[in-house]
C-alpha cells in the first residue's frame, strides 16, 4: 500500500482541523462586558511580574498580567476605602463629591460610572464585601444591582455573587459589574494555607495568632492611634480641629498622647522588628488569598465564556502601612505605603505590557466610559488610558495630589512629595495658613526632593494652586452616626 505524500496527509489534517473549529469570531475586539475588581487594602509592592515582588504571592494576577497592561505607577486619590472608591466611581476628587473624613457620603449630585453607563443601556451589578461599601454611605448609588456583605468581608463571598448573577440575573445585553473584597484588610485573617504560609513559625511575639485571633488584639496591634504616639497624634488631630501645626501645638499634642498612653496602660505596645516582620508576613498570606479569589473570577468568568469579550480593571484602593513611619492599617498617612497601589487593564485583543508613567484612578472612569463607547462628563478629573491600552503613548499625571481621612493633603511629583497635615481641607483659611506656614515646620514633610525644604515653596504652590480649583460643595447628607458607629464595630476609628 502507498502511503500518501505527508505534504497531502497535513493538507488533510488541515482540513479537518478547520471543520472541527469554532467559526472565527467576527470581532475579537468587541466588548459586551466591564467588570472593575477592587482589591481594597493591596500595597502595588507585593504584586509580581512588572510591580517587581518576587515572593510568588499572586500567581493569579501575574498571569492576568500577561494579557493585560500593568501600570506601576498608578496612585490613589485617597487613602480610606469610602474616600477612595468615591473618587473611582466620579473621577472627581473625593472632597469634591463628599466630606473627607469616616463619615464620607457619596454626593447625590456627582454623575457616576454606573449611573452613566445605565444611561448607555448597560446592566450594571455590584459584589462588595460591606463596610464603607454599602448603601449608608452612599457608594451604592446608580448600580442597578446592589449586593454587599452584612460585614467586611471577602471575595470568597463577592465572586460567587458576581457569577451566580451572570447565570440567572443577567439579560442580553452589555453589562458592567464591580467586585470587591476585603481580605487584605486589617485583620489579615485569611484562612490556611495562606494565613501563615509566609510567616516565621517560631515566632512568639507580640503580634502573634493570639492577638491577631481577637477584634480587641486586632485593634491594640493595628489601630494606629494606639499603636503609636505617631498615630495618636492624627486622633488628636482630628479631635481638635483645624489646628496648625507650629512647634508649641505640635509639642502640646504629643504631650497629650503620652498621657493618654500612660492613662491606657498595655493599649499602647512597642513592637520589635521581628513583630513587625510577622505583621508584614500575614499580610502577604492575606494578598495570597486574595489572589485566589481573583483566580476563581477569572477562572469562573471563562468557564462560561464571558471572558472573550470582558474588559477587567483591577485596582486597590489603597495601599497600608506595614510600620513604615510608625504607622500600621491606612487613613492617617498619605505616604506611596499608603497611596501607591496596582492597576491592571485588560481589553480583548490587548496584550502584556508594562507602564511605568504616572497614572492616577481618576483615570479608571475615563477609560470605562471610553469603552464603552459613552460620553465623559465634563467634570472628570482623569483622562482615558485606551491609548496605553493600545500599545502607544498615553496620558500620563506628571503632578499627582491626594486627600487623607483627617483632612491631610499632599501633591507628588517624579522627584518628590509634599504631605501637610493639620487643618482640614474645606477650613475657610487653608490657603492663608497653609500659604503662611513655615516650611520647615512641623506642618510640612517632604519624602525625596521635598525633604529639602529649600524646593518646598515649588511643591507648596502647586499643592494650593489645586487646592484652589477644587469645586467643594456643601453636603447636606453625611453618613448617619448609626453607619459610623456599625464602622467602629467592624474595627475602624472613626472619632
Ligand atoms: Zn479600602
Amino acid at each position: 500500500m502507498q502511503l500518501p505524500h505527508p505534504r497531502a496527509l497535513a493538507l488533510v489534517l488541515t482540513a479537518l482541523l478547520a471543520a472541527c473549529a469554532p467559526p472565527a469570531d467576527p470581532d475579537p475586539t468587541r466588548i459586551d462586558t466591564i467588570i472593575l475588581v477592587s482589591l481594597d487594602t493591596t500595597r502595588a509592592d507585593r504584586i509580581g511580574g512588572a510591580f517587581g515582588n518576587t515572593r510568588g504571592l499572586t500567581p493569579n494576577l501575574d498571569a492576568f498580567a500577561a494579557g493585560a497592561v500593568s501600570f506601576t505607577n498608578a496612585w490613589a486619590v485617597a487613602n480610606l476605602t469610602s474616600m477612595s472608591h468615591g473618587a473611582v466611581f466620579t473621577s472627581r476628587y473625593p472632597s469634591e463629591v463628599g466630606r473627607p473624613g469616616g463619615d464620607f457620603h457619596l454626593d447625590g449630585r456627582a454623575p457616576t460610572l454606573a449611573g452613566i453607563l445605565g444611561v448607555y443601556g448597560w446592566q450594571t451589578a455590584a459584589f462588595t464585601s460591606g463596610g464603607h461599601l454599602s448603601r449608608q454611605f452612599g457608594l451604592d448609588r446608580d448600580f442597578g444591582w446592589f449586593q454587599h456583605t452584612p460585614f467586611q468581608g471577602s471575595m470568597w463571598h463577592t465572586v460567587p455573587a458576581a457569577l451566580t448573577w451572570q447565570d440567572s440575573t443577567r439579560k442580553p445585553g452589555p453589562a458592567f459589574l464591580f467586585v470587591h473584597g476585603y481580605d487584605a484588610h486589617t485583620p489579615y485573617m485569611a484562612p490556611a494555607p495562606f494565613g501563615r504560609a509566609y510567616t516565621d513559625r517560631a515566632y512568639a511575639g507580640t503580634a502573634g495568632p493570639d492577638a491577631l485571633a481577637t477584634r480587641l488584639g486586632s485593634e491594640l496591634i493595628f489601630g494606629p492611634h494606639l499603636f503609636h504616639a505617631e498615630g495618636m497624634l492624627g486622633f488628636l488631630v482630628k479631635r481638635n480641629r483645624p489646628r496648625i501645626w507650629d512647634a508649641a501645638a505640635r509639642a502640646a499634642v504629643e504631650e497629650e498622647a503620652a498621657a493618654v498612653a500612660k492613662r491606657r496602660p498595655g493599649e499602647v505596645v512597642s513592637f520589635t522588628d521581628a513583630d513587625v516582620a510577622y505583621v508584614r508576613e500575614v499580610y502577604d498570606g492575606a494578598i495570597a488569598y486574595q489572589d485566589a479569589m481573583f483566580g476563581e473570577l477569572v477562572e469562573g468568568l471563562e468557564r462560561r465564556g464571558v471572558l472573550a469579550h470582558a474588559a477587567i480593571v483591577v485596582f486597590g484602593d489603597h495601599g497600608e502601612s506595614l510600620g513604615e513611619h510608625g504607622r500600621f492599617g491606612h487613613g492617617e498617612w498619605l505616604g506611596s505605603e499608603e497611596l501607591h497601589v496596582p492597576l491592571l487593564v485588560r481589553i480583548p485583543g490587548g496584550s502584556g505590557r508594562a507602564v511605568a508613567a504616572p497614572v492616577s484612578l481618576l483615570d479608571v472612569l475615563p477609560t470605562v466610559i471610553e469603552l464603552a463607547d459613552a460620553t465623559l462628563p465634563a467634570q472628570a478629573r482623569g483622562q482615558s488610558l485606551l491609548p496605553w491600552l493600545q500599545g502607544a503613548t498615553g496620558p500620563e499625571h506628571p503632578t499627582r495630589f491626594a486627600e487623607g481621612n483627617l483632612g491631610q493633603q499632599t501633591v507628588l511629583d517624579a522627584a518628590g512629595q509634599l504631605l501637610v497635615e493639620g487643618i482640614r481641607p474645606e477650613s475657610t483659611w487653608y490657603s492663608d495658613i497653609i500659604g503662611n506656614a513655615d516650611l520647615a515646620g512641623p506642618a510640612f514633610r517632604g519624602e525625596g526632593a521635598a525633604a529639602d525644604v529649600s524646593s518646598r515653596a515649588a511643591y507648596r504652590t502647586a499643592l494650593l494652586a489645586w487646592h484652589d480649583t477644587m469645586d467643594r460643595p456643601s453636603f447636606a447628607e453625611p453618613a448617619s452616626k448609626e453607619a459610623v458607629e456599625e464602622m467602629k464595630k467592624n474595627g475602624y476609628f472613626t472619632p
